[in-house]
């Protein structure tokens, strides 16, 4: 069975997304779906189409929506294949055997067990990041395990778990503090009394730290994630398993209901979402889900407030807002650079490149939005948003252009503002680095597409390991193994489609090369 599965591929597509040529995989929502999409471990499945050169091939095939990598799950079927009933029937015996092996509520009861023991014997386990009961640590005693985990420390759990740092699944980018509070000051000027966090356990955490600190405020959270260790930290109404690609709650209706209640709790008023979706996920799938939970805090409105749109914070890097604006023409882009602790390249304070290409989308007038300016934010009135230092006002483009965060300049005949370091070329009749291939292709980052970064200083690519325990050795040491079983293969079955990746990949470096020179 030759897989056409390649996420990099995919998201190229998007990143690029218009321009003609583009090849790689797309996802595809059928208007009218004949069947419901089969399930994988991650809830319903996503269909797929391989695009070549802009052309799209007839067969469509079935994968799994949080998984941009079939080292994490390998589910693969092809959109007309017929399964015998043995298959289906082993298919759904993996799917439980893949579920985490306690229930929500079994979680929740050893959290309460567990602060309620003595500092003395409450226990960690870093290789397995599991909170320890006493009848569990003598299967614990060979691991790492450190003890006196205090209250403090169990409530942020985003300090004492390691960041998932797998790019392709997970890609768990932790916000700075900086970045974080300023968040969490933000949702509070702007006086949101809940907000659903849809893949950002730290700032999940820090509100509610806020919350029952000393200063208290009055905001809740509600977690959405699909990092199931999240679960062992929280109580039902405050975490819920979740895959943001096909809006699947994995612990079902008791869950979704959790979620609903939230946002229409006070007939959905106070309530905002923020989400910071791994980068390298499909804008679509994401932007599905999102009107659906809209969809559910809608109804939950009372008839006058029908007009009103669910505010949202969607992080995302700037390149991206193209796409996002597709799906939410009503969202514009901040200026605010968010910036990660896991992230070496993308800190806050550094010049040039390095600047955090992370933006916040938003429905909220951005003129309500005040950006710190001891950072260098300033206002424009012109364009009635807060602006960052370089970004000037453009008098022929009549706002301020700059979206990286340095000053752009306006070209009269591209009649636009372009880059600092891009030149207009008479031949392609438009800006571009000056060193360009003239007519030839685009070649820009593989993870996203945009030409501005190459792939290895694209967002939420780690560059920094501090991960550094059993559990991600042993993950590394399976993952060389079976590099090496598969080298080993031979010329089995499915071999067709490695031999065609490797070229692809081949000449994706081949490109690489030659944009780093350029
Ligand atoms: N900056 C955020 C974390 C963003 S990293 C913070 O500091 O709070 C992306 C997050 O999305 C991670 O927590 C990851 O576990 C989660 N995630 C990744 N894939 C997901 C999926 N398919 N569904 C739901 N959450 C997902
Ligand atoms: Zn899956
Ligand atoms: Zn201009
Ligand atoms: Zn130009
Ligand atoms: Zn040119």
């Amino acid at each position: 069975m030759a897989a056409p599965r390649d996420w990099l591929g995919t998201v190229e597509a998007e990143g690029i997304a218009g321009r003609q040529g583009s090849s790689g995989v797309e996802v595809v929502f059928p208007s009218d779906p004949a069947t419901p999409a089969p399930l994988c471990p991650h809830g319903p499945t996503l269909l797929f189409v391989k695009v070549n050169q802009g052309k799209e091939e007839t067969r469509r095939f079935y994968a799994c929506s949080a998984c941009r990598d079939r080292k994490d799950c390998n589910f693969f079927q092809w959109e007309d294949e017929k399964l015998s009933g043995a298959r289906l029937a082993a298919r759904e015996a993996h799917n439980q055997k893949c579920q985490p092996p306690l229930s929500r509520t079994q979680c929740v009861e050893r959290y309460v067990k567990f602060i309620e023991l003595p500092l003395s014997q409450r226990k960690f386990c870093q290789g397995c990041q599991q909170l320890l009961l006493p009848d569990d640590w003598e299967r614990h005693q060979e691991h790492r395990v450190v003890g006196d985990i205090s209250v403090t420390q169990l409530k942020r759990p985003s300090q004492l778990l390691y960041p998932l740092e797998n790019k392709k699944t997970n890609a768990q980018y932790l916000f700075t503090d900086r970045s974080c509070q300023f968040l969490v000051d933000l949702l509070s000027t702007l006086g949101f009394t809940r907000v659903l966090c849809v893949g950002t356990p730290r700032l999940h955490e820090l509100i509610r730290l806020k919350a029952s600190g000393e200063k208290k405020s009055n905001i809740k959270s509600l977690l959405l994630d699909i990092d199931f260790r999240y679960s062992q930290f929280y109580m039902e109404d405050s975490f819920c398993h979740y895959n943001m690609f096909n809006h699947h709650f994995f612990d079902g209706k008791a869950a979704l209901e959790v979620c609903r209640t939230f946002l229409q709790e006070d007939k959905g008023e106070g309530v905002i979402m923020v989400t910071d979706p791994p980068f390298g996920g499909l804008v679509e799938p994401l932007a599905v889900t999102f009107k659906k939970l809209i969809a559910m805090w809608k109804e939950g409105q009372s008839q006058d407030s029908n007009q009103k749109e669910l505010p949202i914070f969607w992080i995302f890097p700037y390149f991206f807002e193209f796409r996002i604006r597709q799906f939410f023409p009503s969202f514009c882009m901040l200026d605010y650079q968010v910036d990660y602790d896991n992230h070496a390249l993308y800190k806050h304070g550094k010049t040039g490149r390095k600047q955090s290409p992370v933006r916040i989308f938003t429905n909220i007038p951005p003129n309500k939005i005040i950006l710190p300016s001891e950072e260098g934010y300033r206002f424009c009135p012109l364009c009635q948003r807060y602006v960052s230092l370089e970004n000037q006002h453009c008098e022929h483009c009549n706002s301020c252009t700059s979206k990286d965060g340095r000053k752009w300049n306006h070209c009269f005949l591209c009649k636009k503002c372009v880059k600092p370091s891009w030149i207009h070329c008479s031949i392609c009749s438009h800006c571009a680095l000056p060193d360009h291939s003239c007519g030839g292709p685009k070649d820009g980052c593989f993870i996203c597409g945009e030409l501005d970064h190459k792939r290895s200083t694209c967002p939420k690519i780690a560059t920094s390991k501090k991960v550094n325990n059993t559990l991600f050795f042993r993950a590394v040491r399976k993952q060389k193994q079976r590099k090496s079983n598969k080298m080993k293969m031979g010329t089995t079955k499915g071999q067709s489609m490695n031999h065609t990746s490797v070229t692809r990949k081949k000449s994706r470096r081949e490109r690489a090369h030659q944009y780093l020179c350029s």
